[in-house]
């Protein structure tokens, strides 16, 4: 389909309008058409270049497949589709890509040189990764459609895929557009648009991409060959190193599931992206079993977020004291147990339920979390607000792990560290501090563990720096020595505030001789990773209350909403919209003070930062609307009061830092 005709189908679809945001689709913009244009010019080159690559190249190769079958294939043109279609056409319809000599390879890519080749269905965790990385792309494609998006980037995930992008400063996603959204996506899936791989120089690269500010400086950062791969898809075409589907085709089912906000900060200065995140299948069945599924868990589900959060990431909260014997407070066991103390650190404790029971290594890894009290005799002169206490709560995680899994673990932590500083609007800098110069231990197994946790952070793709010999010395003995990394979160003042840490571990397991029995039957010492996102609650809290200056965002503020009666005979009609504010969860307060002018009432509520004032006269009242003003005194006019009481709650659930300019 072309473009234009494309654009008038959805323009006529009518999809794109809802009674909160009534922009109608865009013209198809300029650098889309150009683009496209441009992609097209260079695959015809391509395309002719392979063609006579496969000519002057023609020999047989030997193609080695699973379960010990050789075949043969003619280099720079026989596909691992076509063999697929040798050995089954279900094979050949369930592939979603191959590994070619431990590289990953489109179906359709030529093979060049003698292979070792399996294939990858989404049945494997590998196939999921590909299945949902192409989805990503149809939802970006989606969204630049629809939206006029600028896409940043698309990962896939443990379970699904999304999208992050742009959309201005001002402009979110709202959950009324993801139907429109989703319906294109399904359309682009239908049209079974083929993934075209294609070789690009740095140069045509900069000219693809001339109007997406967020890739040029991708290829400015991550392209370090004179080359990088792009791949084009419909209209889309994108900065990517694949592989994907063969088609668009391959996706049977896809629903987009949550909206919400993230940042770009990758480089230069923070900015404000939009989050869209979805799942799919290869089937419309498989969909609906999943979503089946998933409506049965949240049923059940009456936790919170926060602890949701946790139990996602495999993490499992044990009950918890107050009291420990006074003899694990050394980090070690020492004495008999003889008196009970206040638990000054969760790691003893711990330690002890890990050592409970005999352990296997089919249990690791063991994940414990605990928001338990934690107490410290701080001299009196160095307590101060929220930031030193003699009890607070700290967000204290145990991961108990074999050494071969350190490196998931570790890129575990980073990514839910990543997660909720993002909530939180925080961006944030890490520091690998290596072993101290008197190191306790194995130096070959200090070596390993810095390579990894030097893996793991190059992998994570944020910035990070080293500081050599900085590991800490950790506990009354200072004996104990760790590998951490260390973050620094920056608040919206740029100040430098320290609050996440991990730490890795080997000390601790031998000095509580933790013990699991290995694959290959032998005991084995686990490796220990401290963690804390949050780091003391109390703390964090000091830290964002500070950064937002009172004003706090939406999601998190204590005084949401204030009802303000303009006279006596609206005061009925303000605590019937306080009722209803309050049976959808959100804050609200009442100021029905008669003694006050309104303007004053007004004033009052916006000094003490209530993010919105709804004033209801006799009009408002018998139009049951309420008229909507924000703490920076923005009038936002007249709504029916249902309305806003939704749209509030969207603003909350997506959590968006200021719900009172995208109001
Ligand atoms: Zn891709
Ligand atoms: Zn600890």
């Amino acid at each position: 389909m072309g473009l234009c005709q494309r654009w008038r189908r959805l323009r006529l679809s009518g999809l794109q309008t809802c009674r909160l945001h009534t922009a109608a689709v865009p013209a198809p913009p300029q650098w889309l058409a150009e683009r496209l244009g441009l992609f097209e010019e260079l695959w015809t080159a391509q395309v002719k270049k392979l063609a006579s690559v496969a000519q002057k190249e023609h020999r047989t190769i030997k193609i080695s497949l699973p379960g010990g079958q050789r075949v043969d294939a003619v280099a720079w043109s026989t596909t691992p589709y076509q063999l697929a279609q040798q050995i089954s056409s279900t094979l050949a319809d369930t592939a979603v890509a191959a590994q070619v000599n431990g590289e990953l390879y489109d179906l359709e890519r030529p093979l060049e040189t003698d292979s070792d080749l399996r294939f990858l269905t989404f049945s494997s965790a590998e196939g999921k990764a590909v299945f949902w990385h192409s989805s990503t792309h149809v939802l970006g494609a989606a969204a630049e459609q629809l939206l006029g998006a600028v896409l940043c980037r698309g990962p896939s995930t443990e379970c699904g895929f999304y999208h992050d992008f742009f959309l201005g400063k001002e402009r979110t996603v709202r959950g009324s557009e993801l139907p429109a959204l989703e319906r294109i996506c399904q359309e682009l899936a239908a049209a079974a648009q083929p993934f075209r791989r294609l070789e690009a120089s740095q140069d045509q690269l900069r000219q693809l991409f001339k109007d997406n500010p967020f890739k040029l400086r991708l290829i400015e950062e991550k392209v370090t060959g004179p080359t990088a791969i792009v791949y084009g898809c419909g209209m889309l075409v994108d900065l990517c190193r694949g592989p994907h589907l063969r088609h668009t085709g391959q996706i049977g089912g896809l629903k987009l599931l949550t909206n919400s906000s993230s940042l770009w900060r990758s480089s230069g200065a923070p900015e404000p992206l939009q989050r869209v995140s979805g799942i799919s299948f290869p089937t419309m069945e498989e969909l609906r079993a999943w979503e089946e599924g998933r409506e049965e868990a949240e049923l059940r589900d009456h936790r919170r977020i926060g602890k949701a959060e946790y139990t996602r990431r495999g993490f499992s909260e044990p009950p918890d004291s107050d009291r420990l014997s006074s003899s694990l407070s050394d980090h070690a066991p020492s004495h008999p147990a003889d008196t009970l103390a206040l638990k000054p650190m969760n790691c003893p404790a711990h330690c002890l339920m890990f050592a409970h029971r005999p352990r296997s290594w089919r249990e690791l890894p063991l994940r414990l979390a605990d928001f338990g009290a934690l107490h410290r005799a701080e001299a009196s002169g160095s307590l101060g607000g929220l930031t030193r206490l003699r009890c607070f709560q700290q967000d204290d995680a145990h991961i108990f792990c074999a050494p071969d899994q350190l490196e998931t673990e570790i890129q575990g932590c980073l990514d839910f560290l990543r997660s909720v500083y993002t909530v939180l609007g925080f961006s944030f800098r890490l520091a690998l501090s290596t072993r101290p110069s008197s190191f306790l231990g194995e130096p070959c197994l200090w070596d390993q563990a810095e390579q990894v946790l030097q893996r793991a952070l190059e992998e994570f793709g944020e910035p990070w720096e080293l500081n050599p010999g900085d590991g800490a010395f950790y506990g009354p003995k200072a004996s104990v020595s760790l590998l951490q990394i260390d973050v620094h979160l920056r608040d919206a003042l740029g100040r430098p505030h320290q609050c996440g840490t991990i730490q890795l571990d080997f000390q601790l397991p031998l000095r509580f001789d933790l013990q699991y029995k290995g694959q290959a039957g032998a005991p084995e010492h686990p490796v220990v990773i401290h963690r804390a996102v949050l780091g003391s609650v109390e703390r964090m809290l000091g830290v964002l209350a500070e950064s937002c200056g009172g004003k706090w965002p939406l999601w998190l503020s204590p005084f949401q909403v204030v009802v303000i009666p303009v006279g006596t005979e609206q005061e009925e009609y303000a605590r019937e919209a306080q009722r209803r504010l309050q049976a959808a969860g959100l804050v609200c307060d009442l100021d029905a003070n008669s003694g006050l002018t309104l303007s004053r009432r007004v004033r009052r509520a916006q000094l003490a930062h209530y993010n919105f004032q709804f004033v209801v006269g006799q009009k408002e009242q018998s139009k049951r609307t309420v008229n909507i003003r924000t703490r920076d005194n923005c009038q936002l006019g007249e709504w029916d009061l249902t309305e806003a009481v939704q749209r509030l709650l969207e603003l909350q659930n997506t959590r968006v830092p200021n719900a009172e300019q995208v109001f």
